[in-house]
């Protein structure tokens, strides 16, 4: 079990690699945000990473999540945390999400957008709810994402949705083999950044504008992302330590 100094540390060493990984491409550290993927992890632990620094939370399923942003609530009231939701999400669990979270990174279909938009409360504070169009950028079966081929019309079938606020693309690209040449590894990342610059230009203006976000690199591949303009990374295990066992979905 990772000690509270633990945590702190290694979300400080996190930062610190992050600095460095846009450093060595010319960006500036400012341009990519930590989202600290808490899923499996308790809500003391969450606090801790908060008190080192750390605003935006990342989550995977909807129960654990929604509890835990209850109980960080009740700890930390006005905390200033954010909630992104980052998992799988099947159409009878978009209500609470809609409810409690800021961000939903993984809409791949039009019928999550069109439920996620109908069941946001227009009371919320963060109002509208920040989406990413998650893409299967290596065409993997089975896996979550819309097809690229499928990706400019959802985005502005998306961006169109009131209660929604479309911000970017998501990828989980499959994991490569770290032997391979750098450009190799880079790839799905340059593409997933390509196929977003596409898309911004096909969206109207008034939807442009917060067309921001490129939700790409976790613990294992996060350098190569900021290399190829990821501008928010997902990292739990660094940061978290391994994951015991996930909870039941
Ligand atoms: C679990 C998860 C992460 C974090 O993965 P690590 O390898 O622990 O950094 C990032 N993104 C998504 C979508 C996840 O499910």
């Amino acid at each position: 079990m990772p000690t509270e100094t633990d945590l702190a540390r290694q979300y400080d060493t996190v930062c610190q690699e992050i600095a460095a990984a846009c450093g060595a491409c010319g960006r500036s550290a400012g341009e990519v945000l930590l989202l600290a993927v808490s899923k499996t992890h308790s809500v003391e632990k969450v606090l801790t990473v908060y008190q080192a620094g750390a605003r935006d939370f990342g989550e995977n399923y909807v129960q654990e999540g929604v509890e835990k942003i209850q109980a960080f609530e009740q700890l930390m009231p006005k905390s200033g945390a954010v909630w992104h939701f980052i998992g799988p999400l099947q159409s009878n669990k978009t209500q609470l999400v809609a409810m409690y979270f800021d961000w939903v990174h993984s809409v791949d279909r039009l019928k999550i957008a069109q439920r996620l938009s109908a069941q946001r409360p227009i009371t919320q504070p963060t109002h509208p709810l920040n989406v990413c169009l998650q893409v299967n950028i290596d065409d993997e079966t089975g896996k979550s994402g819309c097809t690229v081929a499928d990706a400019i019309e959802l985005a502005q079938a998306i961006a169109a949705l009131p209660r929604l606020r479309l911000r970017g693309l998501m990828a989980i690209p499959a994991p490569v083999d770290k032997t391979l040449p750098e450009n190799i590894q880079r790839a799905p990342f340059e593409a997933l950044a390509a196929l977003f610059k596409h898309i911004k230009e096909f969206l109207p203006n008034e939807s442009a504008q917060y067309f921001d976000t490129l939700s790409m690199g976790m613990s294992d591949d996060y350098p190569h992302a900021i290399a190829a303009g990821s501008t928010m990374v997902r990292i739990g295990t660094a940061i978290f330590g391994a994951r015991e066992y996930p909870p039941s979905i």
